[in-house]
């Protein structure tokens, strides 16, 4: 059967590149880093060699960056780690985060008794900066964490504005880069940021690993305890494949951005263009023409009752896309991110997220725009 994968916001496919380093490591240095005999001595040297190569592509220094199992991890230990050690006292979010945000926050809301605000998210899906520049003018010790891209709707937080307001109240700056490490430049010299995270997977790198940025000079503890890897910030041992494979990615992606860019933007106008056209009455959550270049989210002119069938209809297809996240994928209820800006009537109606990766072509959409005909 012909598969077309449209669903890049949850996964995307390992490239061969990254394949064929990672397999270099698996087979040839098995070595634990934490040993002091040669093999761990060049298990090690993978490692920094690796921190040194994301640390050069995101303008910082390497010791800013801390591997993690995944950008979930990450958020958890920025998050926890403000709260417990920083003495931070209130969070500010949106309701738009993913859930390793939202549900994290919710959780050390009761547990740690901090106060959480949530930031007005305004009806194209994007934040409302006069409100969050409101909720931070309160006298009270406070992180931000709002993502950058996200990820069922691909709105785009302007990090330079949230930094510059974050830093003229004195806030802690988190932002869950999750979706746009890999593909747009993040230059951590020029922009504010205290914490970013990352997750591999996202950009054609493995599962199972991602990093946190922590600005030099802040100092957090770990939430793993134990060895004293990840100078002491994250214990446990390392997943060199993983690690070297995710620096691979993330070069890889980076020497080829612009190109790359540049292709999948071409294709989300087509996809645009062709929805518009077949289906003239389409709408789209979040202005697709504002938004991220690798995501769209459609609303489409169908019945209610479609609603479940519509992604299992695709599925029976070949066609990979999806509703929200790939966590809550399986719901029939609209996601808490459409809730969060949605009217009414448009939540009633089927949606669909459709991301892109440089690895589609117009084929994938016209075959994706036919089976939505059939319908
Ligand atoms: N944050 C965002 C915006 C995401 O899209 C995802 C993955 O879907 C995550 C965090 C979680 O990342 P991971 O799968 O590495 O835990």
């Amino acid at each position: 059967m012909k598969t077309v994968y449209l669903d890049n916001a949850s996964t995307t496919p390992l490239r061969p590149e990254v394949i064929a380093e990672m397999t270099k490591v698996l087979t040839q240095n098995f070595g634990n880093p934490s040993s002091s005999h040669s093999f761990g001595r060049d298990s090690k040297n993978l490692i920094e060699l690796s921190r040194k190569s994301i640390a050069k592509n995101l303008n910082c220094n390497a010791q800013e960056i801390i591997f993690t199992s995944c950008g979930t991890e990450a958020n958890n230990f920025i998050l926890l780690s403000c709260i417990r050690d920083l003495g931070v006292k209130r969070i500010i979010t949106s309701k738009i985060e993913h859930h390793a945000v939202l549900h994290t926050v919710e959780v050390f809301e009761k547990q740690y008794g901090i106060k959480v605000d949530f930031v007005n998210i305004l009806p194209d899906g994007t934040v409302d900066y006069n409100d969050l520049e409101v909720l931070l003018s309160q006298e009270i010790k406070t992180l931000v964490s709002l993502m950058h891209v996200n990820n069922e709707i691909g709105t785009i937080l302007n990090l330079e504005k949230v930094a510059q307001l974050c830093k003229n109240h004195n806030a802690y700056f988190h932002t869950d880069t999750v979706q746009s490490i890999g593909k747009t430049k993040i230059d951590l010299h020029e922009l504010p940021i205290d914490f970013l995270v990352a997750s591999a997977h996202k950009f054609h790198g493995p599962k199972g690993i991602g990093f946190a940025y922590i600005r030099k000079g802040i100092v957090l503890h770990p939430i793993l305890l134990g060895g004293e890897q990840e100078k002491g910030l994250r214990a446990g041992t390392e997943s060199v494949h993983n690690i070297v494979g995710m620096a691979k990615a993330l070069e890889i992606s980076m020497e080829t951005l612009d190109t790359e860019k540049a292709e999948v933007l071409e294709l989300k106008e087509y996809l645009t263009e062709q929805l518009y056209l077949n289906f003239p009455e389409v709408t789209f959550a979040g202005n697709p023409s504002d938004t991220f270049y690798n995501i769209t989210n459609v609303i489409l002119p169908f019945d209610e009752n479609k609603i479940s069938m519509l992604l299992f209809q695709l599925d029976m297809n070949g066609i990979a896309v999806s509703r929200g996240s790939a966590c809550q994928s399986g719901s029939i209820k609209p996601s808490h991110v459409l809730e969060a800006f949605l009217s009414k009537e448009l939540l009633k109606k089927p949606n669909i997220r459709i991301s892109l990766s440089h690895y589609n072509s117009t084929e994938d959409v016209d075959y994706l725009i036919e089976t939505l005909k059939k319908i």
